[in-house]
């Protein structure tokens, strides 16, 4: 696949599942657009091709956002975002007669109104430019459901009805909208599971292994690509949810 000339912009690109997402359109050509709340460290920049500009604004702060991508359109001979990857997330994880109120409403706000936040701005350029491919992370937790996560799965269903709408709402204008929802995949947000809760999860997974950051990359640039694809959720997930 060739990004040649396409600008991608990966929200949480600062490590994990984001930043995988980056260097393999990197890889593949694009000029890439880094995100983070918070500053991207030299060391990530300097694994790129071509050196990416870098956002940083914390995705729940609606204004921050749409101020950070007002400025980035407003640059000197900025040609506009063709690929969107909304990928920043956030877990908080506890049962649902412990969880605090203020807990549902972050990962709700991060997740679900942070993915709003950042799409609207570029979505309304996309308009005018005729063309353009968002990918929204989600989660297989979106589909099935997981004790003591309430909040992110609610989240993460709800990024799946916003990807179909978003989908009906673009196509007419060029714009193709599509999710991913990842299962177990080795990164900080799942190194933080207790081993007996790893293992557990291990036993569900007809694959018998996590999946790598980099094969939720390779389903990233599948969906950038596919012409005819729109208002999808790819599961990525070694079978957990077949
Ligand atoms: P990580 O925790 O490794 O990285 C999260 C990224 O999101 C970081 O770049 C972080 O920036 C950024 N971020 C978090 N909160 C905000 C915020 N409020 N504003 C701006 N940026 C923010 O996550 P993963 O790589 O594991 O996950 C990436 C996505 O994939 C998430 O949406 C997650 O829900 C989803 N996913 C992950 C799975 C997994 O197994 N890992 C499974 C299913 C879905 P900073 O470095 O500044 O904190």
């Amino acid at each position: 696949m060739d990004f040649t000339n396409q600008t991608v912009l990966v929200t949480g690109s600062s490590r994990g599942i984001g930043l995988a997402i980056a260097k393999a359109f990197d890889a593949a050509g694009a000029n890439l657009i880094l995100h983070a709340r918070s500053e991207i460290k030299p060391e990530v920049l300097a694994e790129f091709q071509q050196t990416p500009q870098t956002l940083q604004f914390d995705i729940s702060d609606a204004e921050a956002a749409e101020a950070s991508i007002k400025a980035l359109y407003k640059q000197e001979g900025f040609k506009g975002i063709d690929v969107l990857v909304n990928n920043a997330g956030i877990t908080k994880d506890q049962l649902a007669m412990a969880m605090a109120p203020a807990d549902f409403a972050s990962v709700v706000n991060v997740n679900l109104n942070g993915t709003f936040n950042v799409t609207q701005p570029i979505f309304k350029k996309m308009i005018r430019q005729k063309h353009g491919a968002i990918i929204n992370l989600s989660s297989v937790v979106g589909l099935m459901g997981n004790m003591g996560q309430v909040n992110y799965a609610a989240s993460k269903a709800g990024i799946i009805g916003f990807t179909k709408s978003l989908a009906k709402e673009g196509a007419r204008r060029g714009i193709r909208v599509n999710a991913i929802a990842p299962g177990m995949i080795v990164s900080d947000m799942t190194a933080v599971l207790p081993e007996e809760t790893q293992t557990e999860i291990l036993k569900n997974i007809p694959l018998s292994r996590f999946g790598e950051a980099s094969e939720v990359a390779d389903a990233a640039l599948f969906l950038a690509n596919s012409a005819y694809i729109t208002g999808q959720t790819l599961t990525v997930d070694g079978g957990l949810y077949i």
